[in-house]
């Protein structure tokens, strides 16, 4: 079975770290190739048949029963729809370098929303996965250590959470998710009565569905279902600093996701989003900090690096097939020799008030 094929094994197993340059298809082909894509996919959407984006919010947790067992008895959330489409065609205009400097920015950290990548172990394998657990499969989880540290700087600062998402990877597959879960509702009991605590799941496998059915009742579960029919996915790894439509972007302007999703926290530590640290976790530029941003920072320079390189950035037509730009594939064979892709940069400085 190719490295591409979904894999939703029965015991919930990771996924073997294999090859993931067997069968990679550049979208950068030819305009027939693509034009090709773009009918498809337009007629898909128009036929609503659009599918999701990898974990992005699926559904809410069955009011009754095992939440492993129901998965699949609720309704199906799309995060691929023609409006999302639509929101992301505005993005792309918005954030066009003469419009954000008349217009200003137009998105900003989120002070309210928090994601937690908990691990990149993955038991499935998707096409243009955006933590790159197909591309470059890996066992990397998040120390408990930075958890704890996470929630001392929350209460100390009183932060005013709303929500915290815990995400991956597949986040149950982490081989302390149930004690991590466990230190987030101590947070949410002893400083933040109002949290939402959220755990985004792929539900694939017996084991992650054993997991998501010993979890509190308090505990909030979004699963997407896959299974072993690839869904739509944006491209990922078409960087948009390979395109010349984005010759005129403004990269430091993030997305949609700086504000629905929020700040992340990674294995590699805190980004702007969680996104942009599995982007760093390739690239090598070492820019994950060890403390929460502070109120007002904007961090700008981490965007305006990892913006460029990210397929969430502006518009792109969701696909099916496995998309590499020159960018992306340049990094993946350096992470594959072990070489960072781009000399590391400095640390990166606190940049509130900017
Ligand atoms: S992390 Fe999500 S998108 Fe990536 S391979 Fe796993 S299930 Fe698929
Ligand atoms: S790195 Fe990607 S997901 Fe994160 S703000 Fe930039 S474009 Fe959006």
């Amino acid at each position: 079975m190719s490295v591409f094929d979904l894999e939703g094994r029965p015991d919930g197993a990771e996924a073997p770290l294999r090859d993931p340059f067997t069968r990679w298809t550049n979208c950068c082909g030819t305009w027939e190739n693509a034009r090709s894509r773009w009918t498809g996919s337009f007629s898909r959407l128009s036929a609503g048949l659009g599918a999701k984006a990898p974990h992005l919010p699926i559904h809410s947790a069955s009011p009754s029963g095992s939440r492993g067992a129901s998965v699949g008895a609720s309704a199906i959330h799309r995060n691929v729809t023609v409006r999302r489409l639509a929101l992301d065609f505005c993005q792309a205009l918005r954030c066009q370098r003469f419009l954000t400097a008349w217009l200003g920015r137009p998105y900003r950290l989120s002070q309210r929303y928090i994601e937690i990548d908990l691990t990149y172990r993955c038991n499935l394998r998707c096409r243009n996965c955006n933590r790159s657990c197909t591309q470059a499969p890996i066992r990397m989880d998040l120390p408990l250590t930075r958890i704890e540290a996470f929630i001392r700087q929350s209460t100390a600062e009183g932060r005013p959470w709303e929500r915290i998402r815990l995400l991956g990877g597949e986040p149950t597959l982490h081989p302390e998710f149930a004690e991590a879960v466990a230190l987030l509702r101590g947070y949410r009991s002893h400083a933040n009565h109002g949290l939402r605590i959220v755990v985004c799941t792929n539900g694939s496998g017996a084991r992650v569905r054993r997991r998501l059915d010993r979890l509190p009742r308090d505990i909030e579960v979004k699963n997407t279902r896959k299974g072993p029919r690839q869904r739509l996915f944006r491209p990922f790894n078409l960087a948009p600093m390979d395109r010349a439509l984005y010759r005129w972007s403004d990269f430091s302007s993030g997305c949609r996701i700086l504000a629905d999703c929020g700040i992340g926290l990674t294995p590699l530590g805190y980004y702007p989003c969680a996104v942009a640290g599995a982007i760093d976790r390739i690239f090598g530029f070492g820019r994950g900090r060890s403390q929460l941003p502070a109120p007002g920072e904007t961090m700008r320079e981490d965007l305006a690096l990892f913006c460029r390189r990210c397929g969430h950035f502006g518009f792109s037509w969701p696909t099916h097939r496995a998309c590499l730009s020159p960018t992306w594939r340049a990094a993946y064979q350096c992470y594959e020799n072990g070489l960072p892709s781009r000399p590391s940069s400095p640390k990166p400085e606190s940049d509130a008030g900017r």
